[in-house]
């Protein structure tokens, strides 16, 4: 049974004997997904969305019932010391592995229930798909996938928008153009307890749910020039194509008569300060959108079902973006081991970086040839050339950089500022406040005095400067 067509996909029911057959047919229409799990897994039962308690204790029952593929964690409490619940899905839970890790996050607007219960069904998915659907093992295999379904709870039990000290939470994260302080000073707890997660581990690719609108929104969300009408990230192709992955599976989505597409850059639609996409994609390196899932604020709980239809796989998909583009480790020559660093496309003015843990880059990009610069403090700048990247699986480039000798640091007194600030950032932790607090000692080559970065480092740590110059 034929049970909806979108473009060039459908989805059908079949009976085994119909699915054999289906199997063994070739299609000119590309790669069959074969589901053996129904969709949805369950319908939702219930006549409203459910409280806070039941969310937790869903995601508990969840977690104890699938061990081996589920961590449940308390990232940090909210203002009235609710719980802010992250799952972690992945073939072994308790490694850090040489994985993209993927940040799903809903409800930073209290009154905005529905992505909350889609990344429950998702996680449900996640659990009860793995071995049966060949896309949902792949992600479970491949992706340290994190989903954070409720991060206002003090909104969502109050049905208001704001946390509960009144702060709009997407507007509270630091912002490239009025507060570009990429620290969690003065900030709600609830922002406060998702950066420091953020800075822990380094997503590389994150959605945050709302509804009010149907539609798939991309950085940047604010421009420099008060009158622009686009505003374009260096990666603004392929945010497009990642947004069109999302919104193109969503069939009401990619008809809006709205959207063009059910996609919108962020200062084309309205300007956001303090949003949490152009945050995570300035200093985190991490690709981030923003998806609006119903026109509807609260939609009645009995749409809950059709929208979580027409937003499953378009969940999938965007998710599987993590695994495209470039991807590898950057190691030290010398030791093997693994070092922060950070990787650039040239001609994208944008970096990526490693995660130190086990110093995997994931650098998402679109079909072409591109040069990659890696470079990390204290070590020779390595220029990868020619490198064709295709629509499927990412290209595989790893790279060990040769620790410079402590003449090349001194040199002239002066060292890149990028030298500098990742010098700072494998001893602090901290990407942002080392950027913030050098650039204003930055000269017009880019260069910063080493006797400044060295008393900048002991202003911000409190450290002998040694460290320094032995990096
Ligand atoms: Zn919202």
């Amino acid at each position: 049974m034929i049970d909806g067509v979108w473009g060039d996909r459908a989805r059908i029911y079949a009976s085994p004997d119909l699915l054999v057959r289906i199997e063994t047919t070739s299609f000119s229409a590309g790669p069959l997904r074969v589901t053996r799990i129904p969709s949805p897994v369950r319908a939702r039962t219930g006549e409203d969305y459910p409280s806070l308690d039941a969310i937790a204790a869903e995601m508990e029952a969840i977690a104890q019932a699938h061990p081996d593929l589920c961590r449940l964690y308390t990232v940090g409490r909210s203002l009235l010391d609710r719980p802010l619940l992250m799952m972690k899905i992945s073939d072994h839970p308790d490694l850090e592995e040489d994985e993209p890790e993927v940040l799903y996050l809903s409800t930073m607007h209290g009154d905005e229930p529905v992505g909350t219960l889609l990344c429950l069904d998702l996680i449900r998915l996640f659990v009860e798909g793995y071995g049966l659907d060949p896309e949902i093992t792949r992600l479970v295999n491949e992706v340290e996938i994190w989903i954070m379904p409720m991060m206002n709870p003090d909104g969502y039990a109050g049905i208001y928008r704001t946390n509960a000290q009144g702060y709009d939470l997407n507007r509270s994260f630091p912002d490239r153009v009025i507060d570009p302080v990429n620290t969690t000073d003065g900030r709600p707890p609830e922002t406060q307890h998702l950066m420091n997660w953020v800075y822990a581990h380094s997503p590389v690719l994150a959605a945050s749910f709302h509804t009010g609108a149907l539609v798939v929104n991309y950085p940047y969300d604010a421009d420099p020039d008060p009158s622009a009408r686009y505003s374009a990230a260096p990666d603004d192709p392929l945010f497009i194509q990642q947004s069109l992955a999302y919104a193109s599976l969503n069939p009401p989505m990619s008809q809006s008569p709205w959207f063009d597409n059910g996609i919108i850059n962020g200062v084309d639609w309205y300007t956001v300060y303090g949003g949490i996409q152009d945050w995570l994609y300035v200093w985190q390196g991490c690709n981030a959108v923003t998806v609006e899932l119903s026109d509807a604020k609260r939609p009645s709980f009995s749409e809950m079902g059709s929208l979580w239809i027409e937003n499953r796989e378009a969940m999938l998909a965007y998710m599987a973006w993590s695994l495209k583009g470039v991807r590898g480790i950057v190691t030290d020559s010398i030791t093997g081991l693994p070092i922060q660093a950070s990787v650039r496309v040239e001609g994208i003015d944008h970096d990526v970086y490693t995660d130190p843990d086990v110093g995997d880059y994931h650098r998402m990009l679109l079909s072409g040839t591109y040069t990659l610069r890696f470079r990390a403090a204290g070590y020779v700048e390595k220029r990868v050339q020619d490198l064709v990247v295709g629509s499927r699986d990412a290209l595989r480039i790893h790279v060990s950089l040769d620790p410079v000798s402590p003449g090349d640091v001194t040199g002239d007194g002066r060292i890149d500022l990028a030298d500098a600030v990742a010098a700072l950032q494998i001893l602090s932790g901290l990407k942002p406040s080392a950027q913030v607090a050098l650039s204003a000692d930055v000269d017009q080559d880019g260069k910063i005095g080493l006797g400044e970065a060295i008393f900048c480092l002991k202003g911000l740590l409190g450290i002998p400067p040694i460290f320094l110059l032995s990096q």
